[in-house]
C-alpha cells in the first residue's frame, strides 16, 4: 500500500525533497525564521508533466535565484504557455516584487501563481505596495491553507514511511489573520494585523486593531472567519 511507504525510491523528486523538519520550521506560520524557502512547479503547456524544485535563500532571496535559474536553463520557448505555482515561506518583498513583475514583462507566456506561509515585514508601505503591483500585474497571490500544506507534504517532503496523510496541521487562525491582512493590503487599506515575538519563550502573539475603513471594505465573511471579530449590530 502507497500509504505504509515515504515517497517511492524511484521517485525522481525524491533527491529534491526537503526534510520534514525544514518542511515544519520554514513553513509554520508562527515561525518568524529569517531563512525563506520557495517549493515551485513548472508546467509547460498541456503537457501533464510536472517540474518540481525546492530553493532556499542565499545571499540573494529566493524569488531572485528562481528568476536568474530559470532564465538561464534557457528552457524557455516563448510560443509555449508556462504556469508557475510558487509556495513560499515569506511573501516577496517590494524588492523581489518589482523583479518579479520585470520577468513577468519579458516573459508574458508565464503566469505566476503564489501561495505564502506569512506576508514579509507586511507594515512596511513599500512591501504592501509591491504585492499590490504584483497583483495587479496578474499574479495572484493567496495565503496557505489546509490544502497547499498537503499537497506540498505530499509533493516536496522527504516524509517518513507512512506519514503521507501526516502533514502539520497549524492553527487555521493564523491562516486566516494573514488572509485578512492580505485583503488589507489589496484594498490599500491600513495594517489591521501586528504580530511580535517575546525572545524569552520564543512564542509568536498578534494583536488585531481594526478600523471603521476595514468593517466598511473587507467582506464580512473574512472578517467572521477569524472567529474574533463581532461584526456591530444594525438595529432597524
Ligand atoms: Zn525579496
Amino acid at each position: 500500500m502507497a500509504s505504509d511507504k515515504g515517497p517511492l525510491a524511484a521517485d525522481a523528486t525524491l533527491r529534491r525533497r526537503i526534510q520534514p523538519w525544514e518542511f515544519e520550521a520554514f513553513f509554520d506560520p508562527r515561525e518568524l525564521r529569517k531563512e525563506a524557502c520557495l517549493l515551485y512547479e513548472i508546467k509547460w503547456g498541456m503537457s501533464h508533466n510536472i517540474w518540481r524544485y525546492s530553493g532556499k535563500n542565499t545571499t540573494k532571496h529566493v524569488e531572485i535565484n528562481f528568476i536568474e535559474k530559470f532564465t538561464s536553463e534557457r528552457h524557455l520557448r516563448p510560443s509555449i504557455s508556462c504556469s508557475i505555482v510558487w509556495f513560499l515561506s515569506w511573501s516577496p518583498c517590494w524588492e523581489c516584487s518589482k523583479a518579479i513583475r520585470e520577468f513577468l514583462s519579458q516573459h508574458p507566456n508565464v503566469t505566476l501563481v503564489i501561495y505564502v506561509a506569512r506576508l514579509f515585514q507586511h507594515m512596511d508601505r513599500l512591501n504592501r505596495q509591491g504585492l499590490r503591483d504584483l497583483i495587479n500585474s496578474g499574479v495572484t497571490i493567496q495565503i496557505m491553507r489546509t490544502s497547499e500544506y498537503d499537497h506540498c507534504w505530499r509533493n516536496f517532503v522527504n516524509y517518513p514511511p507512512g506519514k503521507e496523510a501526516h502533514w502539520p496541521r497549524y492553527p487555521l487562525l493564523w491562516m486566516k489573520l494573514y488572509a485578512l491582512e492580505l485583503h488589507c493590503i489589496i484594498l490599500s487599506l491600513p495594517p489591521c494585523l501586528m504580530i511580535s515575538r517575546r525572545c524569552q519563550n520564543q512564542l509568536t502573539f498578534f494583536r488585531l486593531t481594526l478600523q471603521n475603513c476595514h468593517y466598511q471594505m473587507i467582506p464580512p465573511h473574512i472578517l467572521l472567519a477569524t472567529g474574533l471579530v463581532q461584526l456591530p449590530v444594525t438595529w432597524r
